[in-house]
């Protein structure tokens, strides 16, 4: 067992070595709370500048979502840039969507840059509509082109269910830039390099509690302490009653992705490109073929509830089956759930809550490009070197609405599943 549960990335896990738990004292000038990706990305970029970084997390580096999700890497947020312009007016949110790509140039440098040999990237992503509206999108792919340069190209449904052969899909988006890669292996990459740096990495690790009314603050675990300037708190949808605030202002939400058996001739009946392929729907489906096309790997779904339903696998192969009915017989081998933190405004939650005192979680189901630059602002940020974290700031720690926050949340997931519905069943009716 490596300790990250059964999941395809598990099963695939080129490095298995173990970290040892925190013990005793260690003093650093940062200590970073949680290994998922942006803990690891801003340890990584402090570390590169030369400041002693200590990262301390509760499970395993990159056990959390970022080691267990989609593995699609694109720019963008949770929600879309015509809803951060209504939040924040137009000058801002185009500066917030261009570190939203420069995140994902960051991922792409750092494979480069670490020579990740063992983690190679597909490059193409399908964004495909399940309703008739090839006008809808040609707007789309010309405000890329014209706002931010970025080329997006509009298929046809016949080229698309040409490699999609699915009745439900109708016109997409194919986006060249976007690549898809193995994210808990990224995740162990940077690690490495943190550690070659000079950064200490302790696992199995949960801070329990902390002092950071002072300059030099206090974490603590079970059996040991760290002592710094500055301490990131970077749990994701993981982020417990710490810092009770921090807590308050996410929802953690939940979401699932199945691995199919090996099954390649049927699979290629339904999936014909190595491309990372979602729908439009707000909680749509995403999926790629792994294991040389061998295998799919399919995620969807998303719920308020945290501990994993009992039927996982068979409530998830009936939702690929429902766009690929060719896919009825292929097994299901293993299903996996993660938590994705959202805020209220489905912006990440980037910043600094006191002096020394930095956060940044809340990345939702676009977390891959986000935790990468929300790393490095934050890292800017206590280097000094840049303020560019405030563009952030409009975001504030809300609360989240507690167990009322969850309630709307899942009641605006099924008023919005129920609109993606009507829509479908319009268009099928039409054709
Ligand atoms: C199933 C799934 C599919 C997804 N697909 C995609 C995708 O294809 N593309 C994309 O861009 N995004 C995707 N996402 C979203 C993305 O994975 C997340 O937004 C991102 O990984 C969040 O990273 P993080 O570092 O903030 O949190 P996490 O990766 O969750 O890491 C937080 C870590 O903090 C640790 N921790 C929490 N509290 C403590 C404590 N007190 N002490 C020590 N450690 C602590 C946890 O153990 C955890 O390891 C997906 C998410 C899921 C769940």
């Amino acid at each position: 067992m490596t300790g990250y549960g059964d999941t395809y990335y598990a099963r695939t896990l080129t490095d298995t070595s173990q970290r040892s738990s925190l013990n005793g004292t260690v003093n650093a000038d940062v200590v970073v709370v949680g290994g998922g990706l942006a803990g690891l990305t801003a340890a990584l970029e402090l570390s590169r500048s030369g400041r002693s970084v200590v990262v301390l997390e509760a499970e395993r580096v990159g056990w959390g979502a970022s080691g267990r999700n989609g593995g699609f890497v694109g720019p963008g947020y949770a929600t879309s840039l015509a809803n951060i312009t209504r939040m924040v007016g137009a000058e801002r949110a185009q500066s917030l969507y261009r570190l939203s790509m420069e995140g994902a140039r960051i991922v792409e440098e750092n494979i480069n840059s670490l020579a990740m040999t063992d983690n190679p990237r597909v490059y193409g992503k399908i964004s495909v509509l399940r309703y008739d509206d090839p006008d809808g999108l040609r707007r789309q792919c010309e405000t890329m082109q014209r706002e931010f340069g970025y080329r997006l190209e509009v298929m046809q449904t016949d080229a698309v269910r040409t490699v999609l052969q699915s009745t439900k899909y109708y016109q997409a988006v194919y986006d060249p830039a976007s690549f898809h890669f193995h994210p808990l292996n990224y995740a162990r990459s940077l690690a490495q390099a943190i550690e070659a740096q000079g950064g200490q990495i302790f696992e199995k690790s949960r801070v329990l509690g902390c002092d950071l009314d002072r300059p030099g603050k206090i974490v603590r675990t079970a059996q040991g302490e760290v002592r710094a300037q500055d301490v990131i708190l970077a749990g994701g949808g993981y982020t417990d009653g710490l810092l009770p605030r921090l807590r308050r202002s996410i929802l953690p939400i939940a979401t699932y992705v199945l691995l199919t058996e090996a099954a390649p001739e049927r699979i290629a009946e339904a999936v014909r490109t190595p491309m990372a392929i979602s729908d439009n729907r707000r909680a749509g489906d995403y999926y790629r073929l792994v294991d040389e096309g061998r295998r799919l790997l399919w995620g969807g779904r998303i719920t308020t509830r945290t501990t994993e339903p009992r039927r996982l696998a068979e409530m998830m192969q009936r939702t690929m089956v429902a766009t690929y009915p060719q896919l009825k017989d292929v097994r299901v081998e293993t299903a996996w759930s993660g938590l994705m933190a959202y805020a209220r405004h489905l912006m990440p939650l980037i910043g600094q809550l006191q002096p020394g005192v930095w956060y940044v979680f809340g990345f939702g189901g676009r977390g891959m490009n986000t935790t990468a630059i929300g790393g490095r602002v934050i890292a800017e940020g206590i280097l000094g070197s840049s303020d560019r974290y405030r563009l952030y700031e409009p975001f504030g720690l809300t609360w989240s609405g507690g167990p009322f926050g969850i309630a709307a949340a899942q009641l605006t997931y099924w008023t919005y599943q129920a609109m993606d519905f009507a829509k479908e069943h319009r268009a099928a009716r039409a054709s």
